[in-house]
């Protein structure tokens, strides 16, 4: 059997290099999971390149133009303005009233004395969309009138920015939050909701349209030509994926990033950050995310206590939804990360595909765990009258959102291609 048998599954056949040629340098790609180099060239709007190897899509080749992302982006933007400056919800009870903007939350849990989580929800729900949308609008509307250079070092910052922005995962936040909600209070949706659903679509839209590559290779048209480098290591570079040949620590041909031939001191950080995060997974567990008073009586829930508590209301997808995203994803995701750095320290060869497929699934879902905090800083927002009924955020809440930043963290410093390094370069063409 050959050792790589879904290369074959390639939607379109890549070929695994001999050496790429100097003169196309942009049509060849390191693959960032496994390491692979191939060739990618020519673009057809609606080809996927994929690794022949472990499958990666090094370019979806997208067919709508950059006007129409443009045009998305300016519509995310209005949309998110909106959401800034109206609320989003409002509640009624025992004749008081109050309601939530996208930044009362962060402001209660700092006023609480929440500060690391009021950072952490502050963060990925108003700077980190704010940035994704402002990489995107100047990139594709300042071209012409920026110069490429600056364009090129603003854009390399779309992917590492992007998992940080977190519409999707706060409306599902809030979807918990309303459920919880209305067995105490009159609750009224208001309009900013509604802008935030339309962010979050006109941002996958976006998403959807943009051609990464492509939108590389326009900048690269409008730059100064500079000679390609004919000497020196071949080396992916990690922000825009150019193989340049250079030397470690030299500036990307392209995006000006440092070259890495591997993430630096990838294992002993990744295994710093997943030991952390272990560590305070046993206490964002045991100890309750949020005390609520009501009527002078007081209760602590931990995470589990809410998940039981929307399965009896009857409530079963959202229950099984809560359980997956803040019980089950954050305990993969460590067992994953624990078993992939043991077996790439170990030098081990087994189930490499396996691995890598692995990999790409924690970095996918890790996200969606901050739902939990997100109906946390909803609630503290919110119920706030008094002796009557008053919902504080406790310790168990700093710790999950500690669990769910420090598993990113770590994923984003493992570099999976360490795991593919081991193999010889007679496995390699076997
Ligand atoms: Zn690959
Ligand atoms: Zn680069």
């Amino acid at each position: 059997m050959p050792p790589f048998p879904h290369a074959c599954q390639a939607r379109r056949a890549l070929m695994p290099s001999p050496l790429p040629l100097l003169t196309d340098a942009p049509d060849w790609r390191e693959c960032p999971h496994c390491g692979q180099l191939s060739h990618v060239g020519p673009r057809r709007p609606g080809m996927v390149a994929e690794c022949p190897r472990c499958g990666e899509v090094l370019w979806h080749m997208r067919g709508a133009g950059a006007n129409f992302t443009l045009a998305c982006a300016l519509a995310a933007l209005v949309f998110y303005l909106f959401a800034l400056t109206a609320p989003f919800l409002e509640i009624n009870a025992y004749g008081r009233f109050a309601l939530a903007r996208l930044d009362t939350g962060p402001e209660q849990l700092l006023a609480q004395g929440w500060g690391l989580v009021a950072a952490a929800v502050f963060t990925v729900t108003l700077l980190g969309p704010a940035a994704k949308l402002a990489i995107l609008l100047v990139t594709l509307g300042g071209q012409g009138w920026l110069p490429p250079r600056a364009l090129k070092t603003l854009f390399r910052w779309y992917k590492p920015v992007s998992p940080w922005a977190m519409i999707d995962v706060y409306l599902l936040g809030f979807l918990v939050a309303y459920t919880r909600l209305t067995g105490m209070a009159e609750v009224h949706l208001d309009t900013a909701l509604y802008a935030l659903i339309g962010y979050m679509l006109a941002m996958a839209a976006a998403d959807g349209s943009l051609d990464i590559e492509a939108l590389w290779r326009k900048l690269d048209e409008r730059s100064k030509k500079l000679p390609h480098p004919v000497e020196g290591e071949r080396i992916g570079c990690d922000a825009c994926g150019l193989i340049n040949h250079a030397a470690e620590d030299e500036p990307c041909h392209r995006c000006h990033t440092p070259l890495r031939r591997r993430k630096e001191n990838s294992i002993s950080h990744a295994w710093a950050l997943v030991i952390a995060a272990a560590f305070l997974y046993i206490p964002a567990n045991i100890y309750p995310v949020m005390v609520v008073t009501s009527l002078a009586k007081t209760n602590g829930y931990t995470i589990m206590h809410g998940i039981v508590e929307l399965a009896r209301a009857g409530l079963w997808p959202l229950a099984g939804l809560v359980f997956f995203a803040s019980i089950a994803i954050p305990l993969t995701k460590l067992l994953v990360m624990a078993y992939m750095l043991t077996m790439t320290q170990l030098g081990r060869t087994e189930h490499l595909l396996g691995r890598t497929r692995a990999y790409r699934l924690v970095d996918f879902i890790g996200r969606w765990s901050m739902i939990d905090v997100f109906m946390v800083s909803i609630l503290v927002a919110l119920v706030r009258f008094g002796q009557f009924a008053n919902i504080q955020a406790d310790v168990g809440a700093v710790c999950f959102a500690g669990v769910v930043v420090l598993t990113m963290f770590a994923v984003t410093a493992f570099d999976p291609r360490l795991m593919w390094d081991v193999l010889e370069p007679a496995d390699e063409q076997a």
